[in-house]
């Protein structure tokens, strides 16, 4: 019997639910896909429509569910309150033509924004990613300091998973979603990476290092856990947010 092959754009998808196509994928999954705020479905070579079909169908309640989990997204609009290295801060876009340049600033706990611009997110984005990684990065100095260790080059990245990595020339490499997370959180990503230039591994020795220089890392350890996919909802998308107008 002829089956016909599957065409993703002739699949009827509930909301946010986003077909991938995938030349290595063995057999049909969905994986909720955090950076996205979807779920990604992923149909491998030689399947059907029908079978795609179907499978969508027999996974319609762990979709529904699974996207109920994901926590309202956060946008930069003006007035917004965020977390930022532990304090709250509150946006304030003073939008007028006569700025020439979009300058940032930030008093206590007011980060205004004066810009031409329609849209200065991207803007903010530049800067909460120059800031987190000055700020990681002396934090970072300070607990290397403490066991005789230099930092190298200290990169910032959007990760999803890994929130801090390092490498064997001690260079390491953070999320600047840190920025967003709690201090004691913060603090222990920083150590648990300054640990590693001692132990490459997670061994007893390495976490008896990771708590002499962390403030709490049990709390911190638990709500990175916890909560770290949280960190993805502060949302730097320029165009409206409603993915999907359905
Ligand atoms: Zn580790």
């Amino acid at each position: 019997m002829f089956k016909r092959k599957c065409d993703p754009t002739l699949l009827e998808l509930p909301n946010n639910v986003r077909p991938r196509q995938s030349t290595r994928a063995k057999r049909a999954s969905l994986r909720l896909n955090n950076m996205e705020k979807c779920i990604d479905l992923i149909i491998p070579k030689r399947v059907s429509q029908s079978y795609i079909q179907r499978f969508v169908a027999q996974h319609h309640d762990w979709i529904t569910q699974t996207l109920k989990t994901l926590p309202e997204p956060v946008h930069f609009e003006n007035g917004v309150r965020f977390p930022f290295f532990g304090e709250t801060l509150t946006l304030n876009i003073q939008k007028d033509n006569s700025f020439k340049t979009t300058r940032i600033s930030k008093h206590e706990n007011i980060l205004t924004i004066q810009t031409r611009l329609d849209t200065s997110v991207q803007r903010l984005k530049r800067w909460i990613i120059k800031e987190a990684r000055e700020r990681l990065e002396t934090l970072a100095q300070e607990k290397a300091a403490l066991i005789n260790e230099t930092v190298g080059d200290v990169h910032v990245r959007d990760t999803t998973s890994r929130w801090g990595s390092c490498s064997h020339d001690r260079n390491l490499s953070f999320s600047w979603r840190l920025a967003f997370a709690p201090k004691h959180a913060i603090d222990y990503v920083v150590a648990h990476e300054v640990a590693h230039f001692v132990h490459m591994n997670h061994s007893p020795e390495f976490w008896g290092l990771c708590e002499e220089l962390c403030v709490d890392y049990k709390r911190g350890k638990k709500w990175m856990r916890e909560n770290g996919k949280s960190l993805m909802k502060y949302q730097f998308d320029v165009f409206s947010p409603e993915r999907d107008p359905k």
